[in-house]
């Protein structure tokens, strides 16, 4: 690094360096003023008659009326799943399934810009990355899974699978319609019916999701749609006619979900939280590794499971690393959601904004050093500045407790073994990033990190050809691959693992 760079604590703010406003128009989603639940092929009133208002986090300004499901409700929805299941579903022909997977995977293309526009109003995200990952990814996991419906057999040779029946489904705020492609399309691939739940924040996408099911002509009742909180979650899971649940949430609703369903021989699959290690060798190109810290831990406000929250630096490289990372956050633009040129946009909800401050302050308590670039941010909606706090201790919860929001820990190695020992000091196991130049070294490392995923050389990488899934306390199960097809199946003359 140069003087003039290492003299500075803080890098200067690029003053003149401003974009012009770049928004994306929200006139291709129209919205209506109250949604029902879609159960049947059909839309419904919820039971109880309750709705609730859903927002946008960038402005807090309401968007739609939302339908509360209850036990009847629900109720309902796997009564209408299971006839579609025995009435046809479960006997279609695989390439009848094909068809309509096929089907969802182009309109969710002709459509894209409208749901991307509709993720970032509901969910904060920036439009980049709604138009770039999201959509492209849902679409492609459709794709990926139409081509293995009729190829079970070759997928899973001399085991004779078969379908489940009524699969139930809860997914998080995150990723909206993205979790609900990961759960949807195996299911409906391997010849179940569904059940799902959007989160509590983000159901508008979902609710979308069901008019592409109408232009594809899917069958009434295969994919049941029911809006609602964790209440409607636990229905779904204690009802006697979901026959397997796939949940991505946090860890503690997960392991309520798995003492509820012990015993009761439901399958089950739990994608759950995680805090990742990126770990950054000294022979690593740094300044590719630095975009790899900023995609992992920044990429949707850090709102990802498997975020890169735990920084790793070898110590040989420690300040250049730092002042780099430090350098680069100051070119972040952190504002709307719907304006292209936006990086970071607004946190999911007050209650995440909350959580996060609150962990950010316990950082600073337990003495590790907070830096954030001077930013601006907008005066309505939900804001948090990109953080990278140094100076952690692997005790500090900061280092510890899954904070999902832009904040980074920093820690420090000197060997590998040392490393490994680090990264895997959690209770997670969900991914991990190791950046090096050398092949042997990568191998090596991903043989002995505790994770289901591991990146070389890049970050929150997703494919549908390639299984995600946690070890210890971020879950079990896979999703996507050939592995994420396995969950919902039963094989002839197999005996049942619970937990599937
Ligand atoms: P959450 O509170 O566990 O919620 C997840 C889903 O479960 C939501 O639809 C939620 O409804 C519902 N739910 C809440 N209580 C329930 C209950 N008792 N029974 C059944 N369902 C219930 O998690 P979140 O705050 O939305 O999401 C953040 C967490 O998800 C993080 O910990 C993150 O790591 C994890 N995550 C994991 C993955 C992965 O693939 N491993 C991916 C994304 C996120 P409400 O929306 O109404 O609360
Ligand atoms: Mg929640």
């Amino acid at each position: 690094m140069s003087e003039l760079e290492r003299k500075q604590d803080r890098a200067p703010v690029p003053a003149d360096w401003t974009y012009a406003p770049a928004p994306e128009s929200t006139d291709i989603v129209s919205l209506q003023d109250r949604y029902g639940l879609f159960v049947g092929g059909e839309w419904v009133e919820p039971a109880s008659g309750e709705y609730f208002t859903t927002i946008s986090p960038r402005d807090e300004e309401p968007l739609a009326g939302v339908a509360q499901a209850g036990r009847e409700d629900v109720d309902r929805a796997v009564g209408a799943a299971r006839d579609a299941f025995q009435n046809g579903w479960g006997k279609a022909s695989a390439a009848e399934r094909a068809k309509y997977l096929f089907r969802i995977a182009r309109i969710l293309q002709e459509r894209s810009r409208e749901f991307a526009v509709l993720e970032s109003l509901n969910g904060g995200k920036p439009i980049k990355e709604s138009r770039d990952v999201d959509l492209p990814l849902a679409a492609a996991h459709f794709f990926y899974y139409a081509g293995w419906a009729d190829k079970l057999e070759y997928a899973f040779p001399n085991r004779t699978p078969k379908p489940i029946g009524v699969a139930g489904q809860i997914i998080p705020w995150n990723f909206p319609l993205l979790m609900l492609a990961w759960k949807v399309a195996p299911a409906l691939a391997a010849g179940n019916t569904v059940v799902l739940k959007p989160a509590e924040t983000t159901p508008l996408t979902a609710l979308l999701f069901c008019d592409v099911l109408r232009q594809a002509e899917l069958p009434a009742g295969v994919v049941n749609i029911l809006t609602g909180d964790g209440r409607t979650g636990a229905e779904i899971v204690k009802h006697p006619g979901t026959d397997k649940i796939a949940f991505t949430g946090s860890t503690e609703v997960g392991k309520a979900i798995q003492r509820e369903l012990a015993g009761t021989g439901k399958k089950l699959t739990l994608e759950l939280g995680g805090k990742a290690a990126n770990i950054i060798f000294d022979d690593a190109a740094l300044d590719q590794a630095v975009e790899g810290i900023v995609n992992g831990i920044y990429f949707n406000q850090g709102h990802v499971c498997c975020a890169g929250s735990r920084l790793f630096v070898q110590e040989s490289i420690y300040e250049q690393t730092i002042d780099k990372l430090k350098r680069r956050l100051t070119t972040l633009r952190v504002g709307d959601p719907l304006d292209k040129n936006t990086d970071v946009g607004a946190i999911n909800s007050s209650m995440q904004l909350e959580k996060i401050a609150e962990l950010v302050e316990s950082g600073k308590e337990e003495g590790a050093e907070i830096y954030q670039p001077p930013c601006r941010l907008p005066e309505k909606g939900y804001w948090f500045v990109p953080t990278v706090f140094t100076n952690v201790a692997q005790s500090y919860r900061i280092a510890q407790e899954e904070i999902f929001g832009p904040v980074l820990s920093v820690l420090t190695f000197r060997t590998p073994d040392e490393a490994v020992e680090k990264a895997n000091n959690t209770p997670y196991g969900l991914s991990a990033g190791v950046w090096t130049e050398k092949g042997s070294r990568i191998l090596a490392m991903a043989q002995r990190l505790r994770a289901g995923v591991v990146w070389a050389n890049t970050f929150n990488r997703f494919d549908p050809t390639s299984p995600f899934g946690g070890y210890k306390e971020s879950g079990f199960g896979r999703e996507g691959g050939l592995h994420g097809l396995e969950p919902y199946l039963k094989f002839d003359g197999e005996t049942e693992e619970w937990g599937g």
